[in-house]
């Protein structure tokens, strides 16, 4: 019998602590590329920080003194330099494409188009472009962060196929059919999961004995990846 995901999700988000989501898609994607390899509250830390020094806005970016730029990147993990050059590109995109307004230059897209534009930002592939997408309010299009996808593969909910991409796909297809267009699930669903496969379905050792889900999961074997 398929697992019910609307129970794995109420459970899980019982279980998720409450955080402020962004739903602007510039700070959605500033958010993505602000750092490499940090963790949540290190990221909220810098992502401040540039809010106050430089400000959430595509032509203070483009004036920011490069010093301030690199002061802030030197502290969001490995090639600092690479950051501030990601950071000016996703300023010039703004400023050259949508005339400075990017949530504006989305809202009027199709999605197709929509999508495209996302993905000219640097560190924006399939499942960013759906995150933003979901969080910014522009569509019901389901995202699953890759913690949250392995926590859908081990409870059965969809199985592991040849690559990423094809799984990840798989994963959005079933969510979408579950949310049937509720967005707010949609976006529930994104948290609780990933918050879950974070905490106790690592990728290693996950912590089944304390898990809420244990008598819903086909979770043997357990799959790393
Ligand atoms: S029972 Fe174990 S494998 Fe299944 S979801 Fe919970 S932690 Fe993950």
């Amino acid at each position: 019998m398929a697992i019910d995901l609307k129970i794995v999700v109420r459970k899980l988000a019982q279980l998720t602590p409450v955080r402020e989501d962004l739903s602007d898609p510039l700070e959605l994607i500033l958010w993505e590329n602000i750092g490499y390899l940090i963790d949540d509250d290190r990221r909220a830390a810098l992502f401040a920080e540039f809010k106050k020094s430089v400000g959430l806005d595509a032509g203070k970016i483009a004036d920011a003194p490069n010093a301030v730029l690199l002061e802030i990147a030197e502290r969001g993990g490995m090639n600092p330099q690479t950051r501030v050059k990601r950071w000016r590109d996703i300023a010039r995109i703004v400023l050259e494409e949508c005339s400075g307004d990017l949530a504006g230059a989305l809202r009027q897209s199709p999605p197709k188009k929509m999508r495209t534009l996302l993905k000219k930002f640097p560190a924006i592939g399939e499942p960013s472009a759906d995150r933003i997408v979901l969080f910014s309010g522009l569509g019901p299009h389901a995202s699953v962060e890759s913690n949250g996808l392995r926590v859908l593969v081990r409870l059965g909910a969809c199985t592991e196929e040849k690559s990423y991409a094809a799984t990840y796909k798989a994963a959005v297809g079933i969510l979408q059919s579950v949310a049937n267009g509720k967005s707010d699930w949609l976006k529930t669903a994104y948290t609780a999961l990933r918050e879950h496969g974070k905490t106790l379905c690592k990728r290693s050792k996950p912590q089944c004995l304390a898990c809420p889900l244990d008598k819903l999961c086909a979770h043997a074997p357990v799959k790393n990846f």
